[in-house]
């Protein structure tokens, strides 16, 4: 299977809007399996579709759940409640910081039958989500963190 070399800080694409998907075809489903490869080759919890340079609005996730393949994902509700949270990125690695979040977020999306869906996150998965979608928007975790630091082995 295809895996893609990851974008690194620097690179524009990281900062451009992604556009919504208008066709679930061959070519989106293997964009998503790619995606998933590379995500777990890096072992990410998360990948966003700008990080491996296709602007289009497509997030794969794995926060130790099984994989989550997400298509025009929008956030419908998020908790005003947000927590502080150690928060790195695969684009920018050996870096952590601290990013408030909301502790549960339900996003809407697309499955790769072209399903719509629902999903309800918590805590890391909550986190994963808000993280990948800033992505969608060329919104890094930089942008948003303080105390931004080098990673940790046991932070990782
Ligand atoms: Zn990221």
């Amino acid at each position: 299977m295809d895996s893609f070399s990851i974008r690194l800080y620097g690179d524009p694409v990281l900062r451009k809007k992604a556009e919504p998907v208008t066709k679930i075809d061959a070519t989106l489903r293997r964009l998503l399996r790619s995606m998933a490869q590379t995500m777990y080759d890096a072992d990410g919890v998360g990948l966003a579709a700008p990080q491996v340079g296709v602007l289009q609005r497509v997030v794969v996730i794995d926060v130790g759940e099984g994989l989550l393949e997400l298509i025009n994902p929008e956030i419908i509700t998020s908790e005003d409640d947000k927590e502080l949270g150690v928060e790195g990125c695969l684009s920018l690695p050996g870096l952590v910081g601290d990013v408030y979040r909301s502790q549960k977020v339900t996003v809407r999306a697309f499955n790769v039958q072209g399903k719509e869906f629902k999903i309800e996150g918590e805590g890391l998965l909550a986190r994963a989500l808000q993280h990948e979608l800033d992505h969608l928007d060329g919104v890094l975790f930089i942008d948003k963190a303080q105390n931004l630091r080098p990673a940790q082995s046991q932070e990782e």
